[in-house]
Parts: C-alpha cells; structure tokens; sequence
C-alpha cells in the first residue's frame, strides 16, 4: 500500500501537488501545508493529535519496475476538515507543549 499523496492542506486548501516540497503529515497521512504546520496548528494533527513530517515526494520516473507516480497515481480527493477553527484552536492549545514522543 502507498500513500494516497492527498491534493490539499485540510486547513487553508493550499494545493499540495505530489511534487510540493512543503507538504506536511501525520502518521494518519492527515496532510497540510508547512505554513499551517507551523503556524497554525504547531505540529498538532487537528484530527489525531500527533506530529507532522514532510511528505516524501515519489518519484516521476519508473527507476524499478512498477514504483513512481504514474504507476501509483496521487489521490485527486481534496479533504477538508471536519472541525471549527475554535475546536482546533482549544485541541491545538491543549496538546502543543506535549512533545510529539510524549502525546
Ligand atoms: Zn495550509
Ligand atoms: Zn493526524
């Protein structure tokens, strides 16, 4: 299974291409832009609550039979979230000085 590469940061719906140097996720694969990462929701999943790291980009090129982004298309389903910007402030507020190997 590969990662679905979902189109869109859940918070502003910045457009996250499979290319995007600043895509963010979580182990849930819960996807958002650096700048919302960073700024917004201080490496707080809204969803989940764990941590983020950059997204790894898959390759264009079939360098191994089977394995690049034509074979394993990126997911074209935006994902928005499905909380208030006040619940995520309070989540955020209440998780965000736990370190992500402490929460
Ligand atoms: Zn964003
Ligand atoms: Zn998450």
């Amino acid at each position: 299974m590969a990662l679905q590469l979902r189109p869109n940061c859940e918070y502003c719906d910045k457009d996250l291409p499979p290319t995007a140097p600043d895509a963010r996720i979580c182990s849930y694969e819960c996807t958002f832009c650096a700048d919302c990462v960073e700024t917004k929701i201080f490496n707080v999943c809204p969803n989940c609550g764990g941590g983020f790291v950059p997204r790894p980009i898959r390759p264009a090129k079939e360098w191994r039979p089977g394995v690049c982004v034509t074979k394993h298309v990126p997911s074209d389903k935006r994902v928005h979230l499905k909380y208030s910007a006040d619940d995520v402030a309070a989540h955020v507020a209440r998780i965000r000085n736990v370190s992500p190997e402490e929460r």
